[in-house]
């Protein structure tokens, strides 16, 4: 096994770090308070991010990506940690990177040219439509469908907690086209575009934290979708959708040792500055447990993260391993968090710091792309060679 990080990668992880503490941290604040990432200043700086590559890195390089394997990615996402979800959405980070690779390697050239290239370009934004008030761990559970109509599709079905939604020209849904196979070649995706009849943004979902991104209901009815719309292979859905999630999860572990080394970071120096009782608060034993506490479980963190995307790149099957990465690193972070906000006390509680936006911003983690129960799950059924 061998986790050295070559030159290239150390160069966009230093291009990244550069970029988010220069230009993304410093708009927390604002993002926080309003509740939006207003256009006028996201745009720029989603061209930005474009034109120094600190985007679609996961996206191979024949379609203009970065073509980073998976340790290359963890890498540069652990960068990426250290500010707030609310403000690297889209920007540098989606969730695993956005667009998928997973959809430009089944994108037909056409689909290419209309929908995934802005959006790889940095010119347009795009939602991926996968959870319904019925099926959010139970994804094969879906109750939207998609009827053949000549050489269309007609599509009825509702979303909901859909992410971006409301910045999207375009959103990737799964429907299903058989419903006694479903998750087994009947769920399948299609490339939905924001104004056509039959498909309208629903109710908006006002969520605990992560403000800065927006989460809606998307409303599918009688919605005639053209066949050529179909994105890879008819059933092939709930396949493309968990071989993405495996990467996903894995780099969400990457993502989460970046906050979680923010928090440390933050609660040293507090530690450091603040004396009680006539001595620093980094003197006691109990704050500095604290401490180590956190900086041991970045370390395994980021050890089960690098060699998992380690194994990934080696063309290994890593979605058990993932899962661990996932289940492990969303608790990890909720821990670090907490622990920062011990060591400051009063103003670790206080909106005066960014601790407790981070504390409302992490318990996502442990819900988001899978929960610590489905996690649990996928292991399990590995552990005991289950279905
Ligand atoms: C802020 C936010 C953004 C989101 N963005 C998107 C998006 O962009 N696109 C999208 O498609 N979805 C999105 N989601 C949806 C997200 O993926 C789901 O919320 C998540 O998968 C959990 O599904 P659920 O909410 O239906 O919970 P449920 O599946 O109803 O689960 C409820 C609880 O029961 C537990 N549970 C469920 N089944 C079992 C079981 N068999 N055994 C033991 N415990 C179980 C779960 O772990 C959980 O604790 C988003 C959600 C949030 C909160």
């Amino acid at each position: 096994m061998d986790f050295t990080i070559p030159e290239e990668h150390k160069q966009i992880q230093a291009l990244m770090r550069r970029f988010v503490r220069n230009e993304l941290m410093p708009l927390e604040t604002q993002v926080e308070e309003k509740g939006e990432f207003p256009p006028e200043i996201r745009r720029p700086l989603i061209k930005r991010a474009t034109e120094l590559g600190l985007r679609n890195l996961s996206v191979p390089e024949k379609f203009g990506g970065g073509g980073l394997g998976l340790l290359g990615q963890a890498v540069v996402e652990e960068e990426v940690g250290w500010t707030s979800p609310g403000v690297s959405w889209g920007v540098v980070q989606g969730w695993g990177w956005s667009p998928p690779a997973s959809f430009c390697r089944v994108a037909t050239p056409e689909q290419m040219e209309k929908y995934f290239y802005p959006v790889l370009r940095g010119e347009a934004e795009e939602c991926g439509g996968f959870t319904e008030p019925n099926a959010g761990s139970d994804a094969a559970n879906i109750q939207t469908t998609a009827v053949k109509r000549g050489d269309s599709y007609v599509i009825n079905g509702t979303k909901h907690f859909i992410t971006n939604a409301d910045r999207s020209s375009f959103a990737v849904i799964t429907a299903l086209t058989d419903p006694v196979k479903r998750a087994r070649g009947g769920i399948t995706h299609f490339i939905v575009e924001f104004g056509t009849p039959g498909f309208s943004l629903g109710a908006y979902q006002p969520m605990m934290g992560r403000r800065g991104t927006r989460n809606y209901e998307l409303v599918l009815q009688d919605c005639v979708v053209p066949e050529k719309n179909i994105l890879g292979d008819m059933g092939g859905g709930a396949r493309r959708t968990f071989a993405h999630f495996a990467q996903g999860r894995l780099l969400l572990g990457a993502l989460f040792c970046g906050t979680a080394e923010r928090a440390l970071e933050m609660a040293k120096s507090y530690a450091k500055r603040r004396a009680t009782f006539g001595q620093p608060l980094a003197s006691r034993q109990a704050v500095q447990w604290m401490l180590v506490d956190m900086a041991v479980d970045i370390h395994a963190t980021r050890m089960m993260t690098h060699e998992a995307a380690w194994e990934g790149d080696q063309g290994q099957d890593i979605r058990v391993k993932a899962a661990m990465v996932k289940l492990y690193s969303a608790q990890m972070v909720c821990r670090a968090v907490d622990n920062a906000i011990q060591v400051h006390g009063g103003i670790g509680y206080s909106r005066l710091l960014p601790l407790e936006r981070m504390y409302r911003d992490a318990r996502l983690f442990r819900i988001g792309d899978g929960t610590d129960e489905i996690m649990k799950m996928v292991i399990a059924r590995d552990l005991l060679q289950t279905e």
